[in-house]
């Protein structure tokens, strides 16, 4: 009986299936290898089939898929002999599936580290009955169902099959024992787990990943039927920040500056995540299509936070609306030698004098017609690439240097 493989995989379904779906798997692949049946390798088909009924018997029934889902192959703690006949119960060691545990935290907080309270409500082995489920183990009596065995065999017919197979005694739930209604346990009513509220304090590490769990071992949900406790994963959730977005250990900020800034050089300042303040002061050209950084003032790397990321810089370049016609005519002359206009020289009369729209049109409705349906006299200057260049007196400069398109 192979044990790599998972339920699911031996019948071919989806972990989702309906019964309904299991149920025409099993029919389908219990045809295929029933012994009477198969064709070729017999032996190997037997195998396949107590594999495949294996799988269906599980599956089938609800309750013991909900255990199976929960704890694996060992929720039954031992599968029948291949003969299925067996009464040996061979309990193997299970532990309860983990609790998630959301936390969210800031993007300050995983910068400086912090201390996180949570409260979890899950269910805990009564500790006043030993998980037994009884105030006196010497009360508890053999289960008439099972005769202590915890299991009974059932003769399950599908379709043209019968088939002998072992379940959980309900009487008992498989304790293979039953305890008088006066000797259940007051604290836990017989169920032999009890509600239970834990306050944790959890560290977060500066420069925490959000994707890695933290796990507080043993200390979540207590199946009755399990050996131990699950554990409580604790997965971080970081809040978008209005400031920086989190690149793995590098921050980015976006920086808003004048063209003039971007031209000249600019003085700012950026207040870190722990309120220290940066101040950047350059007197390079900025140009926002490349990217700046400053080294080693990202955040702090979990395994070693004396070292850091750095802050990578976007500069989102802002040019005026207007610009007054003196300081245009300073500027033009200050900067000349990158001026096109000398370039501009006309051995022809025949020429046209265009003054340049800006072109701010919806481009979802800038159809065909609009290139037929001419609105305006200046329809030769409409330039689709100019968009959003609105710079009177200024495009030369911006051409120079800013290759703002
Ligand atoms: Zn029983
Ligand atoms: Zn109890």
């Amino acid at each position: 009986m192979s044990k790599d493989k998972n339920l699911y995989e031996i019948l071919g379904v989806a972990s989702s299936s309906t019964q309904k779906e299991i149920k025409k798997a099993y029919h389908k692949l219990a045809t295929k290898y029933h012994p009477d049946k198969a064709e070729g390798d017999t032996a190997e088909a037997s195998e396949k089939f107590k594999e495949v009924s294996r799988a269906y018997e599980i599956l089938s029934d609800n309750d013991k898929r909900a255990r199976y889902d929960m704890f694996g192959d060992s929720a039954e703690g031992s599968e029948p002999d291949s003969d299925g006949f067996s009464s040996m119960r061979q309990k193997m060691y299970r532990k309860t599936k983990p609790m998630l545990h959301k936390i969210s935290v800031t993007l300050e907080e995983i910068y400086t580290g912090t201390t996180k309270k949570i409260k979890v409500t899950r269910n805990i082995a009564c500790k006043k009955c030993d998980n037994t489920g009884t105030s006196d183990k010497s009360k508890m009596t053999i289960c008439r169902t099972c005769k202590g065995d915890g299991v009974i065999t059932v003769v399950r017919r599908i379709g043209p099959f019968a088939q002998q197979v072992q379940m959980k005694c309900n009487k008992c739930d498989g304790k293979g024992k039953t305890i008088p209604h006066e000797y259940l346990c007051k604290t836990c009513d017989g169920r032999r787990i009890v509600k239970d509220e834990k306050k944790f304090e959890i560290e977060i590490a500066p420069g925490s990943r959000t994707g890695m769990p933290i796990v507080l071992e043993g200390e979540g949900e207590f199946h009755p039927d399990a050996d131990e406790a699950g554990d409580i994963v604790i997965i971080l959730e970081q809040e978008d920040h209005h400031k920086f977005i989190r690149k793995g250990d590098n921050l980015v900020y976006k920086k808003t500056i004048s063209v003039f800034d971007a031209l000249c050089g600019t003085k700012f300042i950026i207040t870190h995540l722990d309120g220290s303040k940066i101040i950047v002061n350059t007197d390079k050209v900025i140009n926002p299509d490349k990217k700046y950084y400053i080294r080693n003032v990202g955040l702090p790397e979990q395994r070693n936070p004396t070292q850091k990321g750095d802050m990578i810089i976007h500069f989102d370049v802002i040019y005026p609306e207007k610009i007054d016609q003196k300081k245009a005519k300073k500027l033009k002359e200050l900067f000349s030698d990158l001026s096109q206009e000398k370039e501009v020289k006309l051995d022809t009369e025949n020429y046209y004098e265009a003054s340049l729209n800006e072109y701010n049109r919806d481009t979802s409705s800038d159809s065909d017609s609009d290139s037929t349906n001419s609105d305006s006299s200046n329809s030769d200057t409409r330039i689709p690439g100019m968009h959003g260049m609105h710079m009177p007196g200024m495009h030369n400069m911006g051409s120079a240097n800013c290759t703002a398109q």
